[in-house]
């Protein structure tokens, strides 16, 4: 299928031939027929698929012509950086439009508090905005969304994880109740559906929520111990003409660690965590995506969401707590059908949890033995670790065995 049998008004269209879309994604195929006619709908669809442009692009067809001070379009989403994010694309997507918008989002320098407020009160079609910022903006009583048209919620499943419910909710009675409301969500737990009920109106259910790491990702795990982890990272990135590579751990303690023995190693190295102020972390985003420095260590808080192209290599030091996680970090590659590797390190004890992932992805990864110069390291047997459980902690086979893969809507 081709964007122009969209029928998106002509200078939107420009707009994604600029951007060098050629072909709409799954995800944008389904998306966009459904919110130019109007409708309500709640779409639930892995990281990487291509969301933001399924609802930017009809959003923008649908304001074209009636460009106005007020604000027609909110976009709600969990994080500074993804609003900047959303707010990069609807630059780049509206180019020849016209149209513009006021990116809201937190932090702590005053000024950019003043410099929002300017532009609320100067007027503009669109604002895409973090809740909270929002909400503080909106409690101060200059923002009018009298006249919104449009609402969509980007990452629900995450501002909800995020604690934003609330602030969802405020923000929603300052909006006109005959509304458009578009939600996006990575994943279907049963809190989205209470919001979606809440907040849409005879909604479609889109769902291309098969969770499973895009195809070109071609993923292996290593059976490692860990104090071989560092070795085996050395093993792997050195001598290797390096892309971009992000390498993710569990814990900011870990993260910090195994970027100073990167750095010490010679590695050219940065690290991203929540210690980190948020210009720092912005920064370091920046440099990373402009291919300023090739290896990125980070905690979580950049797997979900974040628009980095082409990341060659993705390496879970750790295994991730969630399946999702897991999905969500190894999403990180090989996005918009490039190609991509993610390789997962298996200690002794994250074995049943790879084993729940693999469940999970419905796929079984193929284990690599550690290279003979780092050491044997344990071997990958499901079924003896289910023995030991049951011969040494009742306690532990029974959580093992009861733990189920999450509830998944068709
Ligand atoms: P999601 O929100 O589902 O995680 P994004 O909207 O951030 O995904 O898109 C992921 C990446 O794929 C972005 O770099 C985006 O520019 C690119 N992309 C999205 N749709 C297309 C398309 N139809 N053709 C080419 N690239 C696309
Ligand atoms: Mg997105």
């Amino acid at each position: 299928m081709k964007f122009s049998e969209f029928k998106l008004h002509q200078q939107v269209f420009e707009g994604v031939e600029a951007m060098g879309f050629e072909e709409p994604s799954p995800v944008q195929e389904k998306v966009i027929p459904i919110a130019l006619e109007g409708k309500d709908f709640i779409a639930c669809a892995q990281t990487g698929t291509g969301k933001t442009a399924a609802y930017l692009l009809p959003l923008m067809h649908h304001l074209i012509n009636r460009r106005s001070n007020k604000i027609k379009g909110l976009i709600l989403a969990p994080t500074r950086e993804l609003v900047m994010q959303i707010d990069q694309q609807f630059q780049g997507f509206a180019y020849f439009t016209g149209l513009e918008s006021i990116a809201i989002y937190g932090g702590s320098d005053s000024s950019i508090w003043d410099q929002q407020r300017v532009a609320i009160e100067r007027g503009c079609n669109m604002l895409i905005a973090s809740p909270g910022r929002l909400l503080s903006h909106l409690n101060l009583g200059y923002v009018d969304l009298s006249e919104l048209e449009y609402l969509i919620l980007d990452e629900a499943d995450k501002m909800l994880d995020m604690g934003f419910v609330d602030d969802i909710n405020k923000i929603v009675t300052y909006l006109p109740s005959k509304r458009q409301t578009m939600m996006f969500s990575a994943t279907m737990p049963s809190k989205i559906r209470v919001l979606a009920n809440f907040l849409l109106k005879n909604p479609v259910e889109i769902n291309i929520a098969v969770s499973k790491p895009a195809e070109g990702v071609l993923q292996a795990a290593y059976m490692t111990f860990d104090n071989q982890k560092n070795r085996l990272i050395s093993h792997l990135l050195a001598n290797k003409e390096l892309d971009s590579v992000i390498i993710f751990s569990s814990t900011k303690i870990k993260v910090k660690q195994l970027h100073a023995e990167l750095v010490k190693a010679g590695f050219a190295a940065k690290a991203i965590h929540s210690d980190l102020e948020q210009a720092e972390r912005e920064v370091v985003m920046r440099d990373f995506r402009n291919r300023k420095f090739p290896i990125l260590v980070a905690t979580d808080i950049v797997s979900r969401g974040i628009d980095v192209d082409n990341i060659g290599l993705v390496i879970n030091y750790d295994v991730p707590h969630d399946a999702e996680d897991y999905v969500h970090r190894i999403g990180r590659t090989a996005r918009a059908s490039s190609t991509g590797v993610g390789l997962t390190f298996i200690n002794e004890v994250d074995i049943p949890r790879f084993a729940r992932i693999e469940k999970l992805i419905e796929t079984t990864i193929f284990k690599i033995p550690n290279p003979p110069e780092i050491g044997e390291g344990p071997s990958y047997d499901i079924h003896l670790m289910r023995k030991n459980n049951r011969n040494h902690s009742h306690q532990k086979k029974g959580k093992f065995n009861n733990r189920r893969r999450q509830p998944r809507v068709q």
